[in-house]
């Protein structure tokens, strides 16, 4: 079969990833999972969901597609940055903009675009786009995690979306892994999230600061490197921090690698994949995150996978949420 490099009839898919702080559109061949053109505009909460349609729709606009371009899209896909009904096109909530509980946007999609719209929450979606088209190609059981302002995941089990009873399944990020640990946003304490997200990174930065750590002769903070200003302090900082040399930053980065080892161990036991793949913000920290998550997994996981699981960064860490949507088309076969 050949791959597609363009408007091949019935072979394109318009991608929409509806995020908490960007909404992106782009035109991808969903056979190959290329990229051809994307526009992305910053979120405006306060324009609530019926603005943001308005401005998603506005950026398919500046695609600009060709009358055979549009002849050739079969459907749209939608990752959305929160829980949705995938099956009803429902969004259920969104944890950043108002408006969107309950909204078919399935269905104002359709109406506006004509054509069929698959979606899915975004980390369901990006499982599927990293397993179709990235770091989990010919990996038929895998599990890939989002560190991020939050932590999501997916599940893939047999080469397909792993859903559950509620459309649940994968929410990693609210595994109680330290009871009576750090308050999550949940309401729960001990979170993954709230012991590994990139907040969470920040905050155990500050309270190490708060207890006198760092500040060696010869490596700068991350308050240094977040201007001085302690609420301006980000997971990439501490990372940086570290890099540099930074005792209290290396500390705050091995305990939150030490968590996400932990995390990733029980899930191991539950699903046996073959693969982990890591994606989001954080996870931009490529070896310097994985290298310690593959150590703190091999001393919690089961003797018997200890050695087996491959902890891998996600091929799309940029555009993950397009190849996700367009992954949803794709699975769908128009
Ligand atoms: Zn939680």
């Amino acid at each position: 079969m050949q791959e597609s490099s363009g408007a091949n009839a019935g072979e394109l898919c318009l991608a929409l990833d509806f995020g908490g702080t960007k909404l992106a559109a782009g035109l991808v061949a969903w056979r190959s999972g290329q990229l051809l053109r994307q526009a992305r505009c910053a979120t405006s909460c306060d324009r609530g969901a019926r603005g943001q349609i308005a401005d998603m729709l506005e950026l398919v606009q500046s695609l600009r597609l060709s009358p055979a371009e549009w002849a050739a899209v079969t459907a749209a896909g939608v990752s959305f940055g929160g829980p949705v009904d995938a099956e009803a096109g429902m969004v259920l909530q969104s944890h950043h903009v108002v408006g969107w509980e309950g909204l078919p946007l399935g269905a104002e999609l359709q109406r506006h675009l004509r054509r069929p719209v698959l979606m899915e929450n975004d980390a369901n979606a990006v499982a599927l786009g990293e397993y179709r088209y990235g770091a989990g190609r010919g990996v038929p059981d895998l599990v890939y995690l989002t560190i991020s302002t939050g932590i999501g995941g997916g599940i893939i089990l047999g080469g397909r979306l792993w859903r559950g009873s509620h459309g649940l399944a994968g929410e990693v990020g609210h595994m109680a892994v330290r009871p009576g640990g750090p308050l999550c946003t949940c309401g729960n304490r001990g979170c993954l999230e709230a012991l590994a997200a990139g907040p969470a990174i920040a905050r155990r930065a500050r309270e190490a600061l708060a207890a006198g750590g760092g500040g060696s002769r010869t490596a700068p903070t991350a308050l240094a490197l977040a201007g001085g200003d302690a609420a301006a302090i980000a997971a990439e900082h501490v990372f940086r921090a570290a890099r540099q040399g930074d005792a209290a930053a290396a500390q705050v980065v091995a305990a939150a690698c030490e968590d996400l080892g932990l995390g990733i161990a029980m899930l191991a036991s539950i699903v046996d994949p073959a693969r982990v793949i890591l994606g989001g913000g954080v996870a931009k920290a490529g070896e310097q995150l994985l290298v310690p998550v593959r150590a703190a997994f091999a001393r919690h996981a089961p003797p018997n996978l200890a050695g087996r699981v491959a902890i891998v960064q996600a091929a799309a860490l940029d555009e993950g949420g397009l190849l996700g949507a367009a992954a949803l088309v794709a699975q769908a076969k128009p």
